[in-house]
Formats: C-alpha cells, sequence, structure tokens
C-alpha cells in the first residue's frame, strides 16, 4: 500500500513521475529554439485522489476569485467612465476585461483539466525548493500517461 506524499493515508491514487536536471545549453536554430536538458534523475510522487481534488478546488477558488475582482473592476471603471471620461479609466477597463478572460481561462483549466497534468503540477510544486536547493533548475515530464 502507498502513502499519499500530501497527507500519508492510504488513500486510492497514482503516481506522477517527473525528471529533473539542469539545462546545458540552449541553440536557436531556424524557427524553434533547442534545449539540450542534462538529467540528473526522476522523481515518483505518490498523491491520492483526495488530495489532487482538494489542489483542484484550491486552484478553482483562486481563479474564481481573481475572475470576480476582474469584473467588479471592469463594473467599476465602466460607471465611471460615463461621468469622467478620462483615459485612466479605458485603461483599467481594458486591463480588468484582460484579467478576467486571463483568470477565467485559469479557472476552467484547473476546474475542469486532467487530473494527471494537476498531480504533476502539485508534485513539482511540492519537490521544486528541495532540488533546486540540490542546484537543478529544470523539471519535465511526459505530457500523456
Ligand atoms: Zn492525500
Amino acid at each position: 500500500m502507498w502513502k499519499c506524499d500530501e497527507c500519508g493515508s492510504n488513500n486510492p491514487g497514482q503516481f506522477y513521475t517527473f525528471q529533473y536536471g539542469n539545462k546545458v545549453g540552449s541553440k536557436r536554430e531556424a524557427s524553434y529554439k533547442r534545449v539540450t536538458v542534462r538529467v540528473a534523475g526522476n522523481k515518483s510522487v505518490y498523491l491520492c485522489s483526495k488530495c489532487i481534488g482538494k489542489y483542484r478546488r484550491h486552484q478553482s477558488i483562486k481563479g474564481g476569485i481573481i475572475v470576480g475582482i476582474s469584473v467588479v473592476l471592469l463594473v467599476f471603471a465602466q460607471s465611471f467612465n460615463t461621468s469622467v471620461g478620462s483615459e485612466i479609466w479605458d485603461f483599467i477597463a481594458f486591463a480588468g476585461f484582460i484579467g478576467s478572460l486571463w483568470a477565467g481561462v485559469y479557472y476552467w483549466q484547473a476546474f475542469t483539466g486532467d487530473t494527471y497534468a494537476l498531480g504533476i503540477s502539485r508534485a513539482i510544486a511540492k519537490h521544486k525548493p528541495d532540488l533546486i536547493k540540490q542546484g537543478y533548475d529544470y523539471f519535465v515530464w511526459d505530457k500523456k500517461k
């Protein structure tokens, strides 16, 4: 029985594996950049479905709050815009609009995104500080599972 890396329980879950190493160099070729990475090892992190669900909710709420703030800002700027009509309110309205669009996409991805991508990002976020301390600066993983 595997133990969850996050809560230490025996809840069902799965392994999320990523590789860590160092960027050795990058070379610009015609239309893309080729990055050379020296892989030092890989890390498998077991996370239970409960913790992934919690992480998904947490990310979704964060996105939802940003959308909320952006919409309030947008409405606020619009109501001021008609009476004052200065460029700064136009700018704030525009920033609010872009902000809510961006946050909306982020929110939607966290809300509906596939569990594997979510688990990988959680696993890397959890172990990144330690690995950086050990001198590694590059993290890669397989997109599909
Ligand atoms: Zn857990």
